[in-house]
């Protein structure tokens, strides 16, 4: 499941904390998820408060992004929020565990934050063992572009399985 030799492989030392911790969130205009909620194509689902969008492109069969339709973290959503972003993560990943050829989902909160709610599903090739786990993301750098047809084809299967609720 580890990506890499371990022979040569160390950690690189932990650096001095930063606390307070510098203020990383983005502008909306500078924002990316922002400017992926604007193609039609890259949205799979439009909800009350949240949306479902995948990336432009990935090396995965497919990823799914549940995502503020505004600029907020999750730090900012209300329980009607919360009780609509569970839903979403439950119906996405059983769309994209439905696809086939899809072995595991995993759901991930990462925001690296920009201030940008985003939850991130990542789809592994069914039999591919070893990709799964959390290194799932890290093998995903690495692995050859998926044909834009592909996901062209899963997303309209992703949004015909949300939309039917
Ligand atoms: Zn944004």
């Amino acid at each position: 499941m580890f990506p890499f030799e371990r022979e040569g492989l160390r950690a690189r030392p932990l650096t001095a904390h930063a606390d307070p911790e510098p203020d990383r969130r983005k502008a909306p205009a500078d924002c990316k998820t922002c400017a992926a909620l604007d193609p039609a194509d890259l949205v799979l689902h439009t909800g009350e408060r949240l949306a479902v969008i995948r990336p432009d492109g990935t090396n995965l069969p497919f990823v799914a992004n549940i995502v503020s339709r505004t600029h907020e973290p999750l730090d900012d959503l209300d329980d009607d929020g919360h009780v609509e972003l569970g839903r979403l993560i439950g119906r996405t990943y059983a769309a994209l565990r439905a696809l086939e050829g899809i072995g595991n989902v995993h759901v991930n909160k990462w925001e690296n934050g920009t201030g940008h709610l985003s939850v991130t599903l990542l789809a592994r090739p069914l039999g591919v063992l070893q990709l799964r786990g959390s290194n799932l993301a890290a093998w995903a750098d690495m692995l050859p572009p998926t044909p834009g047809k592909e996901l062209d084809a899963r997303a309209a299967e992703v949004r015909a399985a949300l939309a039917t609720r």
